[in-house]
């Protein structure tokens, strides 16, 4: 009944979230209006921009804002700024949203936006200007209590500060009233820790696992697909937990390290070149074995639909942490867990970022100011404690701890939904 109603083209993000919605829906037993409900989304929304950029040119392009479900709180979730992102991705990852935020407890539904344009291909004026018309454009879209949006793939701390200044600019105030975005720069109001946010609460989801199954960690050997925001503060952290980066690859290359790497010093060299390339003491392999290399763990931290059918009987980890937004697909999905591979689910597993999010939010709204160990010290227990709760379930029921995590989500909406009430 689902699927009937929503035709997924894109890439791959919406199929896989209705794919785990459906299966959801069935192990939950809901009724079609209920499941309709939540189902949604409640608003699709398409732009089109056209900025002139500071050489002269009108760049005409396209955006997207998708507020898959407000019930328990204003949408929240990213900007992604790719050259292919559809309506339908952005839908799809709304959805994962509102699980994600359910999930991991914070007062806030699932939404999420997309702008169709290659941020390597924009000069940092270029990249303002465009981040800017988005802002005019989805303005009436965004607010408090209507849709927070902050970072995802291709933007940043910078870009979160240009849609703050747009909008208080527009109103001649010095800030806004309440928090419009998150993941900004702490000198406007964002809160510490939240870059590493991410990446640190992929670590504690691993850290939890492995206490449970009684893995060590020191010497686990972990490759990390994608060494960007979340791949690289995720490698460091772990690393400075004892294990060692045995693989890692971004969209430059790939690097094989049997000994081990050191994932700080990876960073800097990526901060100066922009490429984990050429990294002293590695050699350089196809990206495609990352996925595939003799590791413990693996953590996914690129993007969607990297683990198909094509690759899932090839993994060798033992535990995958999805730091990425649907990186496996259902396919792949049912190979790995007839496998026995532990996955540990992108809603659970990165669900640090919109945690400290959450923080930022009601800093804003508190004009409070919270220190660094406040921050990580909640984010520690928040993502321990969620974990959990996820594997409670799991052991309970006998699920995988993806399905486990999404009955929990989709319950807490359904509660919410029933505790709102169905009209008007
Ligand atoms: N883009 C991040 C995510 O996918 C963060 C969302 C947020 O903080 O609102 O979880």
């Amino acid at each position: 009944m689902i699927r009937q109603e929503t035709q997924a083209s894109g890439n791959g993000i919406l199929q896989t979230a209705l794919h785990n919605f459906e299966q959801a829906v069935n192990r939950l037993q809901l009724s079609d209006e209920i499941a309709g409900k939540i189902l949604g989304p409640k608003e699709r929304i398409e732009l089109t921009l056209s900025p002139i950029l500071p050489n002269g040119h009108v760049l005409n392009l396209k955006a997207f804002v998708v507020r898959h479900n407000d019930v328990l709180g204003p949408a929240k979730g990213g900007i992604r700024m790719t050259p292919d992102v559809t309506l339908d991705d952005v839908t799809g990852l709304a959805m994962e949203m509102t699980w994600k935020t359910s999930v991991i407890g914070v007062p806030f539904g699932g939404g999420k936006s997309g702008i169709r344009v290659d941020p390597m291909s924009l000069t940092p004026e270029g990249k303002e200007v465009v981040i800017r018309a988005f802002t005019r454009g989805a303005r009436r879209h965004l607010g408090p209590e209507i849709y927070v949006p902050a970072p995802d793939m291709g933007t940043n701390e910078l870009d979160m500060a240009r849609i703050r200044d747009c909008i208080s600019y527009s109103q001649a105030t010095s800030i806004t009233d309440g928090c419009f975005v998150t993941g900004k720069p702490v000198i406007l109001g964002g809160v510490a820790g939240r870059r590493e946010a991410t990446g640190k609460g992929v670590v504690y989801t691993v850290l939890a696992l492995c206490r449970k199954l009684g893995m060590k960690i020191e010497g686990l050997r972990v490759a990390v697909q994608g060494f960007g925001n979340v791949g690289s503060v995720a490698a460091c952290e772990i690393a400075r937990n004892g294990a060692k980066i045995v693989a890692v690859s971004d969209v430059t290359g790939a690097l094989g390290a049997p000994d081990g790497l050191d994932p700080a010093a990876l960073a800097a060299q990526v901060q100066q070149t922009g490429s984990v390339v050429g990294f002293p003491g590695t050699k350089e392999v196809d990206p495609a074995q990352v996925l595939e290399a003799d590791c413990d763990v693996l953590i996914p931290a690129a993007t969607q639909s990297q683990i198909t059918e094509k690759n899932a009987d090839r993994i060798a980890a033992r535990i995958i942490a999805e730091g990425a937004n649907a990186p496996t697909t259902p396919e792949a999905d049912g190979i790995l867990n007839r496998r026995g591979v532990l996955i540990i689910p992108d809603i659970l597993c990165n669900a640090g970022g919109v945690f400290v999010s959450y923080l930022e939010y009601t800093q804003e709204t508190q004009r409070e100011q919270m220190t660094i160990e406040e921050v990580e010290g909640r984010l520690a227990t928040r993502m321990t404690d969620r974990f959990r709760d996820v594997d409670e379930l799991t052991e309970k029921n006998g699920l995988t701890m993806r399905d486990a995590a999404m009955n929990l989500a989709v319950q807490r909406v359904v509660d919410g939904v029933l505790a709102r009430g169905l009209l008007p």
